[in-house]
């Protein structure tokens, strides 16, 4: 009996001394239970923590190549900054070019969009081109060369049609308008958003059939150098609708890369130069 009663008291003991150690142990518990439950839960953190890395990734590339909010820019390279315009587009292959050959250089540009151009392809190179950091502008509906006299009815139904397409293609709403043609005498001061013109015209579209033509492009391209040169804030007009056009755009963006040019869309241009950018005022360039 006395054997069995020490055994019961053993055993009390040790229960108790489990139950000590289980309580001082709690921590390491907690912890091997936490540990399950990450694991348990580690796909979707793993997956969160991926997407935020893919979400920062995303916006450290708008950030080299977009319109980034603070960004500090030396006087050297704001005396080196000018815009590149697109026009009459999209055409998908050859905005798609154009943006292959900016994209390395972390180049931006303004796509003024007719809306009746935008299809599927179209939609989305416009997609690409906006997570580049692009921007897209409105070229209105219709392209009709006698906008600027329309009916105000006529006028309106052409850039909203076009805007309404473009935020659903692209999903932004574009801020800025370039008349067709670039004629605005009876708009300016009447229309709700910054007319943009441009100061270096490339006249590629009289040249579309030099398409295939290495030095006819490299000639281009020099001239858009020989008119840059010196003067910050400029905007380049060109077209990305012809092969030419693409084929000068190959040439001339390694060269500006090469001589210290940052390319950029005309809103994120006057971001940097601290310009408002105001509604019915015509810009034939940005001025810091
Ligand atoms: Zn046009």
């Amino acid at each position: 009996m006395k054997k069995a009663l020490i055994v019961f008291v053993l055993i009390i003991l040790v229960a108790g001394a489990i139950l000590i150690l289980s309580v001082n142990n709690r921590p390491d518990t907690v912890n091997v239970s936490a540990t399950t439950a990450s694991e348990t839960s580690g796909t979707s953190a793993q997956t969160v923590v991926k997407t935020a890395a893919v979400t920062s990734g995303g916006s450290r590339v708008e950030h080299q190549t977009g319109s980034p909010e603070n960004e500090v820019y030396t006087d050297e390279q704001l005396s080196k900054m000018i815009a590149f315009t697109f026009d009459d587009g999209p055409i998908a292959k050859f905005t798609n070019r154009v943006l292959d050959a900016m994209e390395p250089y972390g180049y931006t540009a303004t796509f003024f969009v007719i809306g009746r151009n935008i299809d599927e392809e179209g939609s989305k190179a416009m997609r690409r081109a906006v997570k580049m950091g692009c921007e897209i502008g409105n070229h209105t509906e219709n392209h009709n060369l006698k906008f600027d006299s329309l009916e105000i009815q006529t006028r309106t139904a052409e850039i909203e049609e076009s805007s309404a397409k473009i935020e659903k293609a692209a999903g932004v709403k574009p801020l800025l308008l370039r008349p067709p043609g670039g004629v605005c005498k009876n708009i300016r001061g009447n229309i709700d958003s910054p007319i943009i013109l441009w100061s270096v015209d490339t006249n590629d579209w009289r040249k579309k059939a030099n398409a295939g033509n290495e030095q006819a492009a490299q000639e281009l391209a020099q001239y858009i150098m020989d008119e840059v040169k010196g003067k910050p804030g400029s905007i380049v007009l060109m077209h990305d609708v012809y092969q030419f056009s693409a084929e000068t755009v190959e040439k001339v963006m390694p060269m500006l890369h090469e001589e210290g040019y940052i390319v950029k869309s005309v809103s994120s241009l006057a971001k940097a130069y601290g310009t408002a950018l105001e509604n019915g005022t015509v810009y034939r360039t940005i001025k810091r």
